[in-house]
């Protein structure tokens, strides 16, 4: 299938050529004929799977078939509403490749920085309108934003949306756009919180489901490194060192820890920085821009930073830290080997995150096998660390016990000698 057979026109045909698309990913060949068409859409699927351009190809392709670039002011025809700033910006940035020759205006509104520059662009009007719930209701209380002229409505990671406490704003801005409306509603996942809101927002949509979560790992080769949590810096540079890592995302669980990782890297001479939510906007994006660039070797960063970040040729992911929530492992590793390239994903694991690491084997169906190196946890180190048995799981959220500091600390053991 070629992106010539979906029907699209030559403005966007062109702009993909440009992009280096030769084929459209499986959720895009299943959903724009759909979107095409009319039809409400309800699509199961996560970032990676190319789904920004599942939605954004054919709304562009219908804003410009259906009234084109108009002059004077700018309705706002099109909205969609995604969780984070950075998918926002994302998503801005997706519109900006696929339409650059279709001649459409689309802004980005989001939290975290001044409304100044986003009202002064949205003067004119708009035709996409790209925003996260918060700013959106603010601009919208102000009168900044009026959305009565919306043709289609997006609702990007709708279950993130509800994780993250966004749902009660969801609900009142979709109460404030026309009832008469095309509507795109994309999750990962389909908790009933989230297909109640599915089906009380669509009408007679069409399903769509690509790689469910655990098999999107599939395509990443994964392995694990058991460590004593005092060695894992040294065993973050070994990796870096010995696998000519050029760019690497590494995440960890705390947005403390991700600041002394990077620190740390710095200190050996590595070019890091640390994205989480104690970092203004700015910061967050010059060093997203950064890594993108190739200035940074490593970006360190907390799940919710680094949720849906898009980096091209991103070829590792290093967990410092096991997420204690199985389906963030797959979300993380899958910032990598994304439209379908190849991928390496290496995690740490010390004693305590051993009961992480079962849950995660048992979500993606597979053993991650476990690699030798010099920083290697003796049996006996890994017993002390990890937690006795009333502290152990179910309970998910318990937060990190620190290290004893009566443990003997292991002693590297080179891998030759084992
Ligand atoms: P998304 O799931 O929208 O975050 O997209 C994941 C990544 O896949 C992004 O880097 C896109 O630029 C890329 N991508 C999307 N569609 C295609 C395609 N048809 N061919 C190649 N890369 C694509």
């Amino acid at each position: 299938m070629t992106f010539d057979q979906l029907g699209l026109i030559q403005p966007i045909l062109k702009a993909l050529k440009t992009e280096g698309y030769t084929q459209p990913t499986p959720i895009q060949e299943q959903s724009i004929p759909i979107v095409l068409d009319g039809h409400d859409l309800l699509g199961l699927a996560q970032t990676g799977t190319g789904k920004t351009a599942a939605f954004a190809i054919p709304i562009l392709q219908i804003l410009h078939n259906n009234g084109g670039n108009s002059k004077g002011y700018k309705h706002i025809r099109a909205l969609i509403l995604t969780p984070t700033r950075e998918l926002a910006v994302q998503i801005d940035e997706s519109f900006a490749s696929y339409g650059r020759h279709v001649g459409l205006k689309h802004d980005v509104i989001y939290g975290g920085v001044s409304q100044y520059t986003q009202t002064a662009s949205l003067r004119n009007g708009t035709d996409i309108l790209i925003a996260t719930p918060g700013r959106l209701m603010d601009l919208m209380n102000q009168g900044y934003v009026h959305l009565d002229h919306l043709e289609i409505f997006v609702l990007d990671e709708a279950d993130r949306m509800l994780d993250m406490g966004f749902i009660t704003d969801v609900k009142k801005i979709i109460r404030e756009i026309p009832e008469q409306r095309q509507t795109l509603f994309f999750s990962a996942t389909m908790p009933p919180a989230i297909s109640g809101l599915a089906d009380s927002i669509l009408y007679k949509p069409q399903r769509v489901e690509v790689t469910p979560v655990s098999s999107t790992a599939e395509r990443i080769d994964q392995s694990v490194y058991f460590v004593a949590g005092r060695d894992k810096n040294a065993l973050l540079m070994h990796l870096i060192n010995e696998h000519r890592i050029t760019r690497s995302l590494v995440f960890c669980r705390t947005k403390h820890g991700a600041d002394k990782i990077a620190k740390e890297l710095k200190k050996n001479g590595v070019n890091a920085d640390a994205i989480h939510g104690n970092k203004t906007q700015n910061a967050r994006q010059n060093a997203l821009q950064n890594f993108k660039n190739g200035r940074l070797k490593v970006l360190v960063a907390t799940d919710i930073a680094a949720r849906g970040i898009d980096i091209d040729d991103l070829t590792h992911v290093i967990n410092y830290d096991l997420p204690n929530v199985p389906e963030s492992y797959v979300h993380r590793i899958g910032r990598t080997g994304r439209a379908g390239a190849s991928g390496i994903a290496f995690s740490f694991c010390n004693g305590e995150e051993r009961a992480y690491l079962k849950d995660i084997n048992k979500l993606i169906g597979q053993k991650i096998p476990a690699v030798g190196h010099p920083y290697e946890m003796s049996a006996e180190a890994a017993a002390s660390e990890a937690p006795s048995p009333k502290q152990q799981r179910p309970n998910a959220n318990r937060s990190n016990r620190p290290n004893g500091n009566n443990r003997r600390r292991p002693s590297p053991s080179p891998r030759s000698n084992s």
